[in-house]
């Protein structure tokens, strides 16, 4: 008999883990099929709508919906739903996400445990489509939180026509992934359309005035929005007695301290690393298929590639330019919001910021993915210059879609967009890597690739 894998949670690691492998059971506590939790976003702008962010589940899954997981039992092997029946399992695989964190402000949370109904959340359907309900009755908003979550937010109730004021309690925006001065033209492309930013401000008190930050303004406003963190789902684990830390900490099979036990996604820890986006989320689920099919495999650690995915901004970040050592060449220019940033280490690119201009994203990621050694000018010279008038040829082996780890060989094999869909699932995370596929697509026509 075929072992019995089941899977606690129904997101994104978890539909991908479950197309590569046939006959698995899917335990989601969320009410809705499973969706791509980037494209929120854009079902809050309208440009999607929630049918259109559904992710493709096959139908040899048994996919339990609105099935909470409240216990494990390691000894028996079991895993306790909420209504008290219960699941067996040969492996289990927590793929449980992660939880927005509330900060601490004074009146976000009623007597009765529930939220202001001024306030939300931004981490599910149910929540992207409460706020989506509240904007035709609100004329403002704040957001509280700069990161990569606050500014797609901001930019959505934005383009649905709301004053909207974001508000982060560091010096400038994204300060996790950025360095002050893209944060500053971050700033100002929002304040070009139309959203005011506060840095260095917390918000500290929720009334009926508005929402007070930490410098004394109060910010009259209709909808608060949390966007500040979350941390790794692992309440199941820790209760079930695994090792946590940060996240349920997995080996390089992607095993907790129980054997039986996998974790992936933002559940997870590897070493000190706990991730956060879908790119090492898809590359856990899918090296994890592999590994209970049989394969000899082993997840060595992340590459972190995070893409902003909001209207009218553009932001892509490959590793940590912020936190690794090595030679900075930069170029800034906030009069046409653009900044380039590269961490250079022995000529190795290891780190990266682009805002404002990604046209050379598809050539600084083929360097930073294969350690490409560069010439004393190449740094500088892959910086310089604006938008090349015939776009830079990548070659088969260079990497186009991060979240689905993707090159443009596979790329130039399909022969339509659907194709590259259905066969990479290229495009079908951020959606950042859209206008590279049809470029090369296009070309490959061009060139006439046998398909
Ligand atoms: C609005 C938004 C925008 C984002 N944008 C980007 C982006 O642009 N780029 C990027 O790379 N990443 C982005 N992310 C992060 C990305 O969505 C996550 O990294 C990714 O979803 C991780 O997949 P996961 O399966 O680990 O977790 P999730 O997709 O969060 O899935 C976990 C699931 O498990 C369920 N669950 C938890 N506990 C239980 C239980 N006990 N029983 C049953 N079910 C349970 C949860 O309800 C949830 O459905 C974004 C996240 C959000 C919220």
């Amino acid at each position: 008999m075929s072992e019995r894998i089941v899977v606690v949670g129904a997101g994104m690691a978890a539909t991908r883990l479950a197309q590569d492998l046939p006959g698995v059971t899917v335990l989601g506590d969320e009410p809705h099929p499973p969706y791509n939790r980037i494209l929120l976003s854009a079902v809050l702008e309208g440009t999607h709508s929630p049918d259109a962010v559904t992710m493709r589940m096959p139908g040899h899954v048994d996919l339990r919906l609105g099935t909470r997981v409240v216990e494990i039992h390691r000894a028996e092997q079991e895993v306790e739903l909420a209504d008290r029946r219960r699941v067996a399992y040969d492996r289990l695989v927590l793929a449980t996400g992660s939880i927005p964190t509330l900060p601490p402000i004074r009146g976000l949370v009623r007597l009765d445990g529930r939220l202001h109904e001024k306030v939300h959340a931004f981490r599910s359907l149910a929540d992207c489509e409460r706020l989506s309900t509240a904007v035709p009755h609100a004329r403002t908003a704040v957001v509280v939180g700069g990161g990569l979550l606050g500014l797609q937010v901001a930019r959505a109730l934005a383009v649905r026509g709301l004053a909207t004021e974001v508000v982060e309690g560091g010096d400038h925006l994204l300060r996790s992934q950025v360095d002050a001065p893209a944060g500053a033209i971050l700033a100002r492309d929002l304040a070009k359309l139309g959203t005011t930013v506060y840095t260095g401000a917390r918000a500290v008190r929720l009334t009926d005035a508005g929402l007070t930050l930490d410098n004394g303004y109060t910010l009259d406003t209709d909808l608060v929005v949390l966007t500040a963190g979350g941390r790794p789902s692992t309440a199941l684990a820790r209760r079930a007695g695994l090792d946590v830390r940060r996240g349920i900490v997995v080996d390089g099979q992607l095993r907790t301290s129980d054997e039986r036990i996998h974790a992936i996604g933002d559940c997870a820890q590897f070493g000190d690393q706990v991730t956060g986006f879908v790119p090492p989320a898809w590359e856990q689920a899918g090296l994890l298929a592999r590994h209970l099919a049989g394969e000899d495999v082993t997840y060595e650690g992340a590459r972190t590639v995070a893409r902003l995915r909001a209207t009218g901004l553009d932001v892509a970040v490959l590793g940590d330019p912020e936190r690794t050592d090595g030679d900075v060449v930069a170029i800034s220019n906030p009069v046409v919001g653009s900044h380039r940033k590269l961490v250079v280490r022995d000529g190795v690119i290891v780190g990266a910021t682009l805002v404002g201009e990604l046209s050379r994203i598809g050539l600084i990621t083929q360097h930073y993915d294969r350690g490409t050694v560069l010439g004393p000018r190449e740094p500088g010279d892959l910086l310089m210059g604006e938008r090349p008038a015939t776009p830079v040829a990548l070659p088969d082996d260079a990497e186009v879609c991060a979240c689905a780890g993707v090159s443009a060989g596979r790329i130039r094999a399909c022969h339509s967009l659907d194709d590259v869909r259905e066969t990479t699932r290229a495009t079908t995370g951020c959606g950042g890597c859209a206008p590279a596929v049809r470029q090369l697509l296009a070309t490959r026509t061009l060139e006439g690739t046998p398909s």
